[in-house]
């Protein structure tokens, strides 16, 4: 659960859109990135591997949209995730602009039209959704969440949910398929393979069960029913809303792009200060159509899958992928064969990582896909395998 992929530029005001992606082309048709200080702060983040690629110098940079053969690159195109973590690096700096993103400006490098023209949707999406004209205004951007890796453990011929009989998942809720970091348009392979198995696993499961179909009690079903109405029916005062926003900014700010120990154990208490606090959420109205009452129910899920993903992005004690640890920068072959497990125990947990009696995670080794493995061996590729 530890690895999440991070788009560099999502829309960062007004609140209702945040996180809508600002697709790559308005860093591509010449857009620049610049801090509170006005600063093109991307010549700062360009990783020693890329040096020869990219240009350390604004003219150079500048000179590469016209003449692509004898410049290097702007640094704004740097690969995705040195893009994203050097935002965070600037706004953790309190170099950020006031919404706590950076500006990103295409109005200087191209007359009008020809942006309305190039990048007509962002033109629009800007233009409604946060009245800003793109054509004479910077935008303002911050990494946003763009797709998680971890997920329900299920088994890769059926989908089925190793923990939960009759569960089924497929795509994004799956874990496991992409390793620590999907690379680009896999998703949409992903949900056509796993999609049809886990649609076929399930008819299969149905089939299997016959007449044995499990049956669930009065008792149960009121249990649940009362859970439901909890939000209804409970002494609170606690604004569901409030809650989710507070918990965007304890993941976004603690358990973002780049982790340490410190700012994780921070996350821990605060997620559990919030799992306490929405015991107590109030909804008003009734159940049909009411975004309240259901961001009441989903706060607990999203509490789940938060926790889950600091707790594990706590004890991986390295960075790979979508996964970086400042105090751990490097990658560790140790690491490698290992992935997180997290298993809720429905008790109160220890937060303090050295009493790991009541942790949910636990460390499981990948197995070896030797079917596959076999296939990609030198030998094996020399003797016209497949
Ligand atoms: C901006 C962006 C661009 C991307 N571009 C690409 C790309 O170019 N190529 C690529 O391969 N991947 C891309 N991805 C990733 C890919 O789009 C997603 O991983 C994929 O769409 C996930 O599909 P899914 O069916 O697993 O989940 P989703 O599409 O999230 O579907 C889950 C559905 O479940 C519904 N749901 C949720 N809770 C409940 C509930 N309690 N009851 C009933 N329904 C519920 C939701 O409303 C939703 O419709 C992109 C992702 C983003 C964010």
């Amino acid at each position: 659960m530890e690895f999440v992929q991070f788009h560099p530029t999502g829309m960062v005001w007004p609140p209702s859109v945040r996180g809508i992606l600002v697709t790559e082309s308005v860093r591509g048709d010449g857009g620049v990135l610049t801090n509170s200080e006005g600063k093109r702060f991307m010549f700062n983040y360009i990783p020693e591997v890329f040096k020869d690629k990219y240009a350390d110098n604004e003219a150079e940079a500048d000179r590469w949209y016209k003449d692509q053969n004898n410049n290097r690159r702007p640094p704004e195109l740097l690969p995705r995730d040195e893009v994203a973590r050097a935002i965070n690096s600037e706004v953790k700096a309190g170099r950020g602009s006031p919404r706590g993103g950076v500006y990103l400006d295409v109005s200087k490098r191209l007359p009008a039209e020809e942006i309305r023209r190039r990048l007509p949707s962002m033109w629009h999406q800007f233009k409604e959704l946060a009245d800003v004209d793109i054509t004479e205004q910077p935008m303002e951007v911050g990494p946003t969440c763009h797709y998680v890796m971890g997920g329900v453990k299920v088994d890769p011929d059926t989908a089925a949910a190793y923990q939960v009989p009759g569960l089924f998942a497929a795509g994004e809720v799956a874990g496991g398929m992409h390793g620590s970091n999907r690379l680009g348009g896999n998703s949409l392979s992903d949900l056509l393979v796993f999609g049809r198995r886990a649609g076929a696993g399930a008819a299969e499961y149905v089939k299997k069960l016959a007449s044995n179909r499990p049956s669930v009690s009065d008792k149960e079903i009121a249990r649940a029913h009362n859970h439901l109405n909890e939000p209804f029916t409970r002494d609170g005062s606690e604004n569901p809303y409030a809650l989710h926003d507070e918990l965007q900014n304890v993941t976004q700010d603690l358990v973002g792009i780049i982790r340490n120990e410190k700012e994780l154990i921070d996350a821990l208490m605060k997620l559990e200060s919030i799992r306490q606090r929405a015991a107590k959420v109030k909804a008003t109205g009734g159940r049909a159509f009411n975004p309240g009452f259901h961001l009441a129910l989903d706060l607990e899920n999203m509490l789940l899958v938060s926790e889950s993903i600091a707790r594990s992005a706590l004890a991986r004690q390295e960075s790979r992928g979508g996964h970086t640890r400042d105090d751990y920068p490097k990658m560790d072959p140790n690491w490698r064969t290992i992935n997180h497990l997290s298993k809720w125990s429905g008790k109160q947990i220890e937060i303090d990582p050295a009493k790991s009696s009541m942790l949910p995670v636990e460390l499981i080794e990948v197995f070896e896909m030797d079917e596959l493995k076999k296939y990609y061996t030198e030998g094996e590729l020399a003797k016209g395998g497949k």
